[in-house]
């Protein structure tokens, strides 16, 4: 990996749930690269092990945790881990989220013609709120509210949220998804104004479309080269006129992370999506 940013994170320990992911996983690397000690959190526990195994050969520092970011048990053992490897967290990165197709809805806008044939928002049960909304609302809440305890006792510290195009306007289909990244972005502005005095930064990134696995079968019919409606109009909508990669959220993770170079840095939500949330239509 070539790091688009130098920033020296040695002597810090991150914590990077999600790291099992393509994007995570890769911002977790990039840490490692700069020096960093980083903890794997990921309930995939097959995805974090590969992943420590690739930064060791890489010849950085990483261990895999397994951790659900939505039990508070699980995350209290992953911090006792963390502690008992590296020591007290430096760097949380929350990226454990994602959309589920059982909090979605077939079509865009509704027709009474739809009820029975299709899923409309009358049938996403309370469980599939509750576990979309869940994963990437208090997915992000708890494992904050626990590695912060180790945070309050330094002197600088960061945290990075992963919001989403979805934190300024909501995408169709997903109701849940999107007004948990909605929030996502509130809690950010919210944990940055109450840490402010503590010296902990609190950022979140808001990546646009990218390519990966779980938003392959959005762009793409079953054939994998067919663009599907969607990804024709997220073209559309994005002045780039293409997908993003995950290694294009890297520099905004390693500037966010330099005390020297966003020193005054808080509560800001940066977007990396080609212009889309920028961009009207017209
Ligand atoms: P991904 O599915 O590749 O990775 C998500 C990881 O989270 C997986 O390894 C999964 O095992 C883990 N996970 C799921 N539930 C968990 C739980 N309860 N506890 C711990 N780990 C759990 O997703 P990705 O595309 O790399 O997305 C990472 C983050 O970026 C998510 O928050 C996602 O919402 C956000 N995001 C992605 C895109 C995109 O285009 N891919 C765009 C905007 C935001």
């Amino acid at each position: 990996m070539n790091l688009p940013l130098k920033v020296d994170l040695n002597g810090k320990v991150a914590v990077v749930t999600g790291a099992g992911g393509i994007l995570c996983g890769s911002m977790a690397l990039a840490l490692a690269l700069s020096g960093a000690k980083v903890a794997l959190l990921d309930i995939n526990k097959a995805a974090v092990e590969k992943l420590a195994e690739e930064i060791k050969e890489a010849g950085g520092d990483a261990i895999p945790v397994v951790c659900n970011v939505l039990e508070q048990q699980s995350i209290k053992d992953a911090r006792q881990q963390v502690l008992d490897a590296y020591g007290p967290c430096d760097i949380l990165i929350n990226g454990a989220g994602g959309n589920n197709p059982r909090a979605t809805t077939d079509s865009e806008i509704f027709h009474k013609d739809q009820l029975g044939k299709e899923k409309t928002f009358f049938d996403i049960g309370k469980e599939d709120l509750d576990f979309v909304f869940g994963l990437n609302f208090t997915g992000t809440f708890l494992p904050t509210q626990e590695f912060a305890k180790d945070m309050i006792l330094k002197e600088h510290s960061n945290i990075i949220n992963i919001a989403s195009v979805n934190t300024y306007l909501p995408l169709t289909k997903i109701p849940a998804y999107a007004a948990a990244k909605e929030a996502v972005g509130n809690f950010t502005k919210w944990l940055a104004t109450y840490f402010s005095d503590s010296g902990i930064r609190v950022n979140a990134i808001a990546p646009g479309f990218l390519a990966t696995h779980q938003t392959r079968p959005l762009f793409y019919e079953a054939d994998g080269t067919t663009p599907t409606k969607r990804m024709n109009k997220i073209l559309n909508g994005t002045p780039m006129k293409r997908l993003g990669e995950s290694h294009e959220l890297l520099g905004a993770i390693l500037f966010l992370l330099s005390d020297e170079a966003a020193s005054f840095v808080t509560g800001a939500i940066i977007p990396i999506d080609g212009g889309y949330t920028a961009y009207s239509g017209v």
